[in-house]
This record gives C-alpha cells, sequence and structure tokens, in this order.
C-alpha cells in the first residue's frame, strides 16, 4: 500500500474493508479530513437502519475513470460484487439511464433525458463535466442484477470539487425505485400522456370527472370546475411561423400553464390547440384559475427560432353545480359554449356564465 501520506493527520481509522486510494495516496489532510467525515456520517446514517445504499465516489481531473472511496455493502451485495470492483460492475450493469434536471422546461417542471447505453459510453465525460458544473444531480438507472433482476435505482448526488488535489467527489445515495418507474412506464404504454406536450390527453380527462362527479354525488366534495382553454388564432401561427413553430408554442403553453397551476389542478391536452383543466371549487373559483392562466400565458413571451410568437388563450368555465345529475357530456357542453363566447367577445378572455 502506498503511505506517502499516513492516516496519523486523522482521529479515526478508515472502515475496515476500505479501498479507495485517497486516504493512502498522495493528498492533501483537507482533503482526507472530509473524507473522514464524510465517512463518520456515512456511517451514523447505516447504523439507524436507514434504507438508504449511501456511496462516495471520486475521480482526478486528469484521469478517465470514477472509484469509489466507499459503497454500502447493500449496494455491493446487490451487485454480487466486491467493494473493489463495484465501480466497474455497476457500469457494466447499467441498462439505461435517465436524469432529470429541474426548472427546465417541460410539462411537470422537470427535463427527462434518457441515454442509451451506447450513448452512455460515449458521455460520460460530458455527463461528468456537466454534473460538475450544476453541483447536484439525480440520475435513475435501470441496472440488470446478476440474478437475472431488472431494477431502477435513483441516484442523488452532490458534487464537490476540492481544485488543490484535482479531486471531485460525488456524495450519493441510492434508492431502489422500481416500483414507480413501472408504473410511469406503464402509464406510457397505455398512451396516458400526449407525445407532443407530454400532459395527460383526453381520455384522462373523462376519467377524472368520472371520479370527481363520483366524489360530489357522495358529498366529499361540494363542487368542481372544468375550463376547456383554445389558443386565439392559433391558424395564423402555423401559417406565419410554419407548423414546426405552431408546435413549439404548444409545448411551450402547456409548460407555462403547468406551472401556473396549484398541485391539485389538472390540465391536459383536449386535442389540437385545445387543452383542459379541473380544479376544486365552484364556478367563481374556477374563473379565479383561469384569469390566473389567462394572465400568465398573455405575459409569457412566447418565441421561436428568435421571432416572438405573441399568444392568448381563450377560456370557458363551467361548474359541476350548474348542471343537473351527473352527465359529464353536459358539463363539458357548458364549458365550450362559454369558450364560444369569449371568441365571440373578443379572445384573450374568461367566461363563466352564458
Ligand atoms: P380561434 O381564435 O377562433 O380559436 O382561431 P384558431 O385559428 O385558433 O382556430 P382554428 O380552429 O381555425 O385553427 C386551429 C389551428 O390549430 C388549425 C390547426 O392547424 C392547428 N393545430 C391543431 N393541432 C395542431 C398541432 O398539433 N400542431 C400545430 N402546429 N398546429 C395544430
Ligand atoms: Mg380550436
Ligand atoms: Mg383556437
Amino acid at each position: 500500500m502506498n503511505e506517502t501520506k499516513p492516516m496519523n493527520t486523522l482521529n479515526r481509522q478508515p472502515p475496515a474493508n476500505y479501498v479507495g486510494r485517497i486516504l493512502y495516496g498522495d493528498y492533501s489532510d483537507a482533503l482526507k479530513e472530509r473524507i473522514d467525515t464524510i465517512f463518520a456520517s456515512t456511517e451514523a446514517a447505516e447504523k439507524c437502519g436507514l434504507p438508504i445504499m449511501p456511496y462516495l465516489a471520486a475521480w482526478h481531473e486528469k484521469e478517465n475513470i470514477i472509484w469509489y472511496e466507499y459503497a454500502a455493502p447493500r449496494f455491493v451485495e446487490l451487485l454480487n460484487c466486491t467493494s473493489v470492483n463495484v465501480s466497474r460492475v455497476f457500469r457494466d450493469s447499467i441498462l439505461d439511464q435517465r436524469i432529470y434536471k429541474y426548472g427546465e422546461l417541460s410539462s411537470d417542471g422537470v427535463e427527462e433525458k434518457v441515454l442509451t447505453r451506447q450513448q452512455l459510453s460515449g458521455q460520460r465525460i460530458d455527463l461528468r463535466h456537466e454534473v460538475q458544473k450544476k453541483g447536484q444531480v439525480e440520475a435513475i438507472y435501470q441496472v440488470a442484477l446478476p440474478d437475472g433482476r431488472t431494477i431502477w435505482l435513483k441516484d442523488q448526488a452532490s458534487i464537490e470539487i476540492h481544485s488543490q488535489d484535482k479531486i471531485s467527489l460525488s456524495l450519493g445515495n441510492l434508492t431502489d425505485v422500481t416500483k414507480e418507474m413501472e408504473q410511469k412506464d406503464l402509464l406510457e404504454k397505455i398512451g396516458y400522456f400526449d407525445d407532443l406536450t407530454g400532459l395527460p390527453r383526453r381520455k384522462i380527462l373523462e376519467r377524472i370527472l368520472e371520479v370527481k362527479i363520483g366524489e360530489r354525488h357522495r358529498g366529499y366534495i361540494k363542487d368542481f370546475s372544468f375550463l376547456l382553454i383554445d389558443i386565439d388564432f392559433f391558424k395564423s401561427v402555423n401559417d406565419t411561423h410554419g407548423h414546426q413553430a405552431g408546435d413549439h408554442v404548444l409545448r411551450e403553453l402547456a409548460s407555462v400553464m403547468v406551472d401556473a397551476k396549484r398541485k391539485e389542478d389538472e390540465i391536459g391536452r383536449y386535442g389540437g390547440e385545445e387543452f383542459y383543466a379541473v380544479c376544486q371549487g365552484n364556478v367563481k373559483s374556477g374563473m379565479d384559475f383561469a384569469e390566473r392562466l389567462r394572465r400568465t400565458v398573455a405575459d409569457h413571451t412566447f418565441s421561436y427560432r428568435d421571432r416572438k410568437i405573441p399568444t392568448t388563450i381563450s377560456i370557458g368555465v363551467a361548474s359541476a353545480s350548474e348542471i343537473s345529475g351527473q352527465d359529464m357530456a353536459h358539463l363539458i357542453e357548458k364549458g365550450d359554449k362559454r369558450l364560444y363566447l369569449a371568441k365571440q367577445q373578443g379572445r384573450n378572455m374568461v367566461i363563466g356564465s352564458d
């Protein structure tokens, strides 16, 4: 073992099965102490019995390899390997990797980047640079286990750069999210989401209304509102800027509206340039919601390839308490009629009465 800088500057001994390089390598005391602190807190967390799989990975600025200073025993067991080769075994068992970047454009505010295994081998270095820049990363890996099972592991890590030592550390935690990912894949398979906007499709609206109408019938909720949303003069967007620009506006509009809604509100694509939304409360709160959407869209700058595309929406609002019985077709019809009124009365408008 290379002991150019012995461990005696530290208070504690490394874990018994330590296979990292830094503690016994030619690195600064500050870095060694940092590693030691991380070990101590990781050990404490694992002693509590928390269902987590922490790891500490490291890489040198000049080298194209990642090694583990520490990998949770459960992780090593899962891969049926040893702490020494865990990095290689893990890399070789990844079937697909999805990286989530927060706060960027998409239907739910999270951009998903799916990389296949082939892409991964080419892009690993780029990814590392990107991660270094951001400081934090969340990725989900589909992993083929030696026992034949395929699982999904979520990796949440923060990155520390120790420039004096030219070392980057990734302090991470892996969680098994197989159940959640299978649910998501299932939803994608059954066509829950619209391809262009990523929003729930029209057939999902029927289910949402069915559930809401049932809840209201049983007295669980007092009222709810339905919004039918239509882009104003959208045909001229296609005619003036082209169909691709039109598609871009549809995607961006979806994202802007999703950002403006509350968690419990639903927004989906009704078809073409029409969207629906469902929210709690009577027609007054439905109109408040609609007005917020209308204003947010009108204030947003839509542009495609540096060309501005002014975009507004008109909305018809109807609430369940305004219709007799439990017929969802009546509710949609009422929303549609009011949308038509909003168009007639000048567009960029919300109408919630006849
Ligand atoms: P109004 O204010 O009365 O709603 O006018 P409008 O031009 O928006 O309405 P119209 O129904 O005449 O045109 C809707 C346009 O939406 C026509 C169609 O080409 C366009 N459209 C529908 N779906 C898509 C889509 O997926 N992508 C693109 N780019 N355009 C679409
Ligand atoms: Mg229309
Ligand atoms: Mg329209």
